[in-house]
């Protein structure tokens, strides 16, 4: 944790110490220099050598995005079926797939997997990645173009697909003498074990030489990165604090585009920003029906009053308002349902806080179910993700990357609520996460050298098993 003075001085830094770079038109995109000013600032700060690494990145995407010399070359003999060796350029293409939430952080695990591996990270733009993010790299698209040769497929590939790397080593059809023009990865949860020797150095080996990099997931990844050896040093090079990865790549990449600003913009200013304390509670519940439900409701109170994150009220109501301007708090509270915020906002009217502090509950939307296909509906979502980050103290639910996302955006250690099992709350109610990382759902449990299986959150001090998940992995 960085020192006051540290924070202070990054909170007037629109450039996050150098993590962004300068010279980017101010207008297009609002959010790129103007977030410094509602975060708290980053949680400590971004090695030198993950800056340089970054504008060399640039420097390569320049020299290799879309319709340069290097792009032309590598998509004809992507088209002709010819695969030339000289082509300077690799790329992995980030095929738009899943929840918004999951779609940030596998755009997150892409580009680290890109920056290791010297590759050109290029975004499928899907139904609306282009209404939520604005571009993150100087001159040059990170859009993958609308004539590209593969787009046709880019939905379809699957375990099946004669170029699924998995299905390639299941039927021994790879041979290091020819190297096929591109392969499709499969990293989706439901993969399987030949799928997962992706996480291997001696299938890195070889993949290293494939040009074009099809990637389909919808898990972070990134901390079984961290537990292959070839990787090891120049992660740790890149990350000497292993848990700030989401944090700075998050920061780094996504910038909301001038609508989501808005809606993150005017929230913010009309309902967070002037009070003494902000407290974010996202909830997600995972059940066939919809809720609300009382154990949630009780589970959320639970948690906040015995963390001392929300004051407790007192149902006497004989404590007169003292004198003076008391504390305040703000509470955004985000859900699917309008119901555990109904009751949180009548309890802090109907009552009095027994501290005295004043606190005014806000949810910016109720959108009932999830829309993956709406436009202004993942644009909420988005802009409340964002606003989560924005608070100074954060109440997660389990299993969730929309909370992920939050608490990596913001630089914040979350309550995460256990998961309720049979509709009872669980006691106790949350715990606080060991870092600010997301946690990677579907790991690989194999030990690459032995060719046999192993707990892989058991090697190293710096991968764990989540709090949230006893099989997830987690960088802490
Ligand atoms: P996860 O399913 O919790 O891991 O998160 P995802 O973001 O991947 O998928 C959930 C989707 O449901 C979101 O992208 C939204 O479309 C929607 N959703 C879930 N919770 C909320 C919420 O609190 N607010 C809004 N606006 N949308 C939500």
């Amino acid at each position: 944790d960085n020192d006051a003075s540290d924070s202070l001085e990054l909170l007037k830094d629109k450039l996050l110490g150098g993590l962004i770079a300068d010279g980017f038109d101010e207008t297009s995109c609002l959010s790129r220099y103007q977030s410094a000013m509602y975060h708290k600032g980053l949680s400590g700060k971004p090695s030198s050598y993950l800056i340089s690494r970054l504008r060399k990145y640039e420097a390569q995407h320049k020299e290799c995005g879309p319709y340069t010399d290097s792009y032309n070359r590598t998509v004809k003999a992507l088209r002709s079926g010819q695969f030339t060796e000289s082509s300077t350029c690799k790329y992995v293409v980030w095929v738009s797939f899943s929840g918004l939430g999951n779609r940030i952080l596998t755009l997150a695990s892409a580009f680290l997997y890109a920056l290791l591996t010297n590759r050109v990270l290029l975004v499928d733009p899907g139904v609306d990645m282009t209404d939520l993010f604005c571009e993150p790299f100087p001159d040059a698209s990170w859009l993958l173009p609308t004539d590209f040769p593969l787009n046709g497929h880019l939905n379809n590939f699957n375990q099946k697909s004669d170029q699924c790397y998995g299905k390639m080593l299941k039927n021994k059809s790879v041979a290091n003498s020819t190297v096929p023009s591109f392969v499709y990865l499969h990293l989706v949860h439901d993969y399987d074990d030949h799928d997962k020797l992706f996480f291997c150095d001696e299938e890195q080996h070889f993949l290293q030489k494939v040009p074009w990099l099809m990637m389909k997931t919808d898990n972070y990844f990134t901390p079984s990165l961290f537990l292959m050896p070839s990787f090891e040093q120049e992660l740790n090079d890149l990350f000497p604090k292993k848990d700030t990865v989401f944090h700075f790549l998050g920061r780094y990449l996504l910038h909301p585009t001038n609508n989501v600003w808005g809606l993150v913009v005017r929230y913010y200013q009309a309902y967070l920003a002037k009070v003494d304390e902000r407290v974010g509670i996202q909830i997600r519940v995972f059940d066939a029906e919809p809720g609300p439900f009382q154990h949630v409701l009780d589970q959320i109170l639970a948690c906040t009053l015995k963390k001392n994150i929300l004051p407790d009220v007192n149902r006497q109501q004989d404590n007169i308002s003292s004198a003076g301007v008391p504390k305040s708090k703000a509470v955004l509270m985000t859900s699917l349902s309008s119901g555990y915020f109904d009751k949180v906002r009548d309890m802090y009217w109907e009552y009095p806080t027994a501290t005295g502090e004043v606190v005014g509950v806000y949810q910016p939307s109720h959108e009932k179910y999830q829309q993956t296909q709406s436009q202004m509906h993942n644009q909420k979502a988005l802009a409340e993700m964002y606003l989560l980050s924005l608070t100074d103290m954060l109440v997660t639910s389990s299993w969730s990357t929309f909370g992920y996302v939050a608490q990596g955006l913001g630089g914040l250690k979350p309550w995460i609520l256990y998961k309720p099992e049979n509709r009872t709350a669980p006691d106790p109610p949350c715990r606080r996460a060991m870092s600010m990382e997301p946690c990677f759902h579907a790991p690989p449990f194999y030990d690459c050298k032995a060719k046999r299986g192993i707990d892989t959150g058991d090697l190293v001090p710096y991968v764990r098993h989540c709090e949230d998940m006893s099989w997830g992995l987690k960088l802490v």
